[in-house]
């Protein structure tokens, strides 16, 4: 049986109380499993096997692997068919970070367009199997979006708390159709996550952010479906976006209980990409990084950049995210907003796009490439976290040459367009047309 253990004092509770960190030292907590029960072996035949399966909890790409997972009754079980999400090479994104090649598994391609998607499969079902009839979240956008589908598909009342005026309308749009009550407040991302904890510690409100480990067991089913998409062959690294720090936890939590099942031989190096105007993990960690332990961890006060889903300066995640990098030797790296602009427009080149946050992946491993960290002849998946059309409005300035933002002092500092597809108006007339065509 799974139970839930605090990652600082070890204390064990059951899966089924309702708590979101140790109640005796506040540390956060893993869901964890029995080592014995399942050889890799065994869980590399049965994964197999059920990927071929009609079954509504073995289409999904998350409770495929529920032998890793929390238990759930399968008529308990919420889900949306997640997962399932393509690798595609990038031979353009390789060529521009200096790599002879690279791969994305896109995790826009989920039913909400991000990769919450996995962890709100888990949360919703634990929220149910707990008897909570209303779940709320902190959110940049995509956690709210899809919380608000989970909760809607599960008849529960949902309440998201969004920073205001900081989030993408294709987010906001979602939360609305969904269903959620949206409560807009007057702060920052780290405010709204301070706010919703208190919330959900004075009422039957059950708190579906990623502090919250059931969320983070469906996220880790990335690492699962990643191997299993390459015949549990590991790459050397998968480099992901850093934000509140869940996922890559999460990413890092999935292969490393592969590596204790004999799955896998080696741990991926797990290579965090922050932005610079919200990279506190890159600070801890280049001051902490040899330490066993790290306390003391300083957030980026008014954490800013243009990529709102990772527009974060006090990461719940980070003594997981620390753990990540300890387990993987890995990396952490932050990238400038102009780095983000250009690689996701680049990343759209190759066909396949995303939303800003995501881009930081492929700015990133053109930075550690030219830094010598990382070799071009590398096997590396990227994680794309969120989908092109969460936020037209930074591509089409982009190409348009007029994506812009305030710096600390109300400064405007305008970005440069230079992978820009430029669009200009033209006559509604047949010369004008084949003049424009180059004919
Ligand atoms: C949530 C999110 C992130 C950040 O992930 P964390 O788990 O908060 O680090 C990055 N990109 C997108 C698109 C997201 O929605
Ligand atoms: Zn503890």
């Amino acid at each position: 049986m799974p139970s839930l253990r605090c990652i600082n004092c070890q204390t064990e509770f059951p899966t089924t109380s309702r708590i979101y960190t140790c109640s005796s030292c506040s540390g956060l907590l893993d869901v964890v499993y029995e080592l014995n029960e399942f050889t890799g072996e065994r869980l590399m035949s049965v994964w197999d096997w059920r990927r071929a399966s009609p079954k509504a909890v073995d289409q999904s790409g998350v409770w495929r692997f529920r032998e890793l997972l929390p238990d759930a009754d399968e008529s308990e079980i919420v889900t949306l068919s997640e997962g399932n999400t393509q690798i595609w090479e990038a031979p353009r994104s390789a060529g521009f970070a200096g790599m002879n090649r690279l791969a994305f598994k896109h995790l826009g391609m989920n039913p909400t367009g991000s990769f919450k998607d996995l962890g709100m499969t888990t949360g919703i079902t634990q929220a149910k199997r707990l008897g909570a009839t209303s779940v709320a979240c902190a959110s940049t956008g995509n956690t709210s979006a899809s919380m608000a589908a989970y909760a809607a598909r599960a008849g529960m009342k949902s309440y998201v708390f969004i920073p205001s005026g900081q989030i993408s309308l294709g987010k906001l749009s979602q939360a609305l159709d969904y269903g959620s009550q949206v409560l807009q407040l007057e702060g920052d991302f780290d405010d709204a996550m301070r706010l919703v904890r208190e919330v959900a510690n004075e009422t039957p409100i059950y708190l579906l952010n990623s502090v919250n480990p059931f969320r983070l067991e469906g996220q880790k089913t990335i690492a699962f479906e990643l191997l299993q998409q390459r015949g549990w062959q590991a790459p050397d690294r998968i480099v992901v976006p850093g934000g509140n720090l869940g996922n890559s936890s999460a990413i890092a939590k999935g292969f490393h209980e592969l590596l204790e099942r004999g799955v896998i031989e080696k741990m991926p190096k797990i290579t965090i990409i922050q932005a610079e105007g919200a990279n506190p993990l890159y600070r801890h960690w280049l001051q902490h990084r040899d330490q066993k332990e790290s306390e003391n961890f300083e957030p980026v006060p008014h954490a800013f950049t243009m990529a709102t889903a990772i527009k974060i300066g006090n990461p719940v995640s980070w003594p997981k995210a620390m753990r990540a990098l300890e387990w993987s030797d890995g990396e952490v790296e932050f990238v400038t907003e102009q780095e983000i602009a250009d690689a996701k427009a680049v990343i759209g080149s190759d066909g396949i796009g995303c939303e800003p946050a995501s881009a930081v992946t492929l700015a990133g491993i053109k930075k550690l490439v030219a830094a010598g960290t990382i070799h071009s002849d590398e096997d590396i998946v990227a994680i794309l976290t969120g989908h092109v059309l969460k936020d037209p409005d930074y591509t089409v300035n982009y190409h348009r040459g007029t994506l812009s933002y305030s710096d600390k002092n109300g400064h405007k500092v305008e970005l440069q367009s230079n992978h820009a597809n430029a669009f200009t108006q033209i006559p509604a007339e047949r010369t004008a047309i084949l003049k424009a065509l180059g004919f």
